[in-house]
């Protein structure tokens, strides 16, 4: 069974007169640990596919199913909740935030999965040494997002994604903001973490060679899916 399942997603935003067509009948399959690249040039639909598939807005058309459980058919309530438990988000920005430290922003994404549990799981710290050496953020975590470098605070974005074990890892631009080196670095952790842990990853990006790293890279333009094609990975 896929853990994603695209089928004919339409995406139409209005405002006033004015209708712009994001997306049309884009439809995909994603299997349970694949890593999956999602390229296209600015203006293509990525973000707002990006958006839906973590149940952050809603498609004007067609379905979602996130491991068998159809998103539009959820309350707010029940959305919310299995984006929390199954979904980790890296995002182009870092978005880490800026009152905590590094471990501080872990420990709270950590609780934050955890609020809709019924038994509040401590953080995996195995898996917390494992994480921080691979990213080199080890000697870092006390620090607040304002003294860590771009490249520092998005090892601690992925860090923060990836502590609860999430099913399904969405990336938009993770890279976007980074030089050569911490970019190797990031692109690095989400394929080792895709293979290890059996991490299901998307990542959207405008760069066609950091595409190359995944197991499949899905091509857009002006709202469609125009050829599929197969990653380095
Ligand atoms: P990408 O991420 O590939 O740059 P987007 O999903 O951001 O593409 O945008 C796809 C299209 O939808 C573009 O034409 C963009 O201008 C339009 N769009 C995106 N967000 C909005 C919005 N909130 N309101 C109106 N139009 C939007
Ligand atoms: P909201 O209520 O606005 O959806 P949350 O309370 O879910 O926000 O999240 C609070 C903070 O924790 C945000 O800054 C968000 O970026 C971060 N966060 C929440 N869930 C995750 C996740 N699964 N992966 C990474 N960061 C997360």
């Amino acid at each position: 069974q896929p853990i994603i399942l695209a089928q004919d997603l339409g995406k139409t935003y209005r405002s006033g007169k004015l209708e712009v067509p994001a997306l049309r009948k884009v439809s995909f399959e994603v299997d349970p640990g694949e890593f999956v690249a999602i390229v296209g040039p600015s203006g293509s639909g990525k973000s707002t596919l990006f958006y839906i598939l973590g149940g952050l807005t809603q498609a004007t058309s067609g379905s979602v199913l996130i491991g068998g459980t159809d998103f539009a058919r959820l309350t707010d309530a029940e959305r919310t909740k299995m984006r929390r438990a199954k979904i980790g988000f890296v995002f182009q920005r870092f978005n880490l935030l800026p009152t905590l430290s590094a471990m501080g922003n872990i420990e709270i994404a950590h609780d934050i999965a955890n609020l809709g549990a019924e038994e509040k799981k401590p953080i995996d710290q195995p898996l917390l040494e494992h994480l921080t050496e691979m990213l080199g953020i080890k000697g870092r975590l006390e620090h607040r997002p304002n003294e860590l470098s771009g490249g520092e605070q998005q090892r601690v974005a992925i860090a923060r994604a990836l502590i609860s074990r999430p099913a399904i890892v969405l990336a938009d631009e993770p890279t976007g903001n980074l030089d050569t080196k911490n970019s190797d670095a990031v692109l690095h952790m989400l394929r080792t973490s895709s293979r290890e842990l059996n991490q299901t990853v998307l990542m959207i990006t405008h760069n066609p060679e950091a595409a190359q790293i995944a197991d499949r890279i899905l091509h857009m333009r002006d709202g469609e899916i125009t050829h599929i094609e197969n990653g380095k990975g």
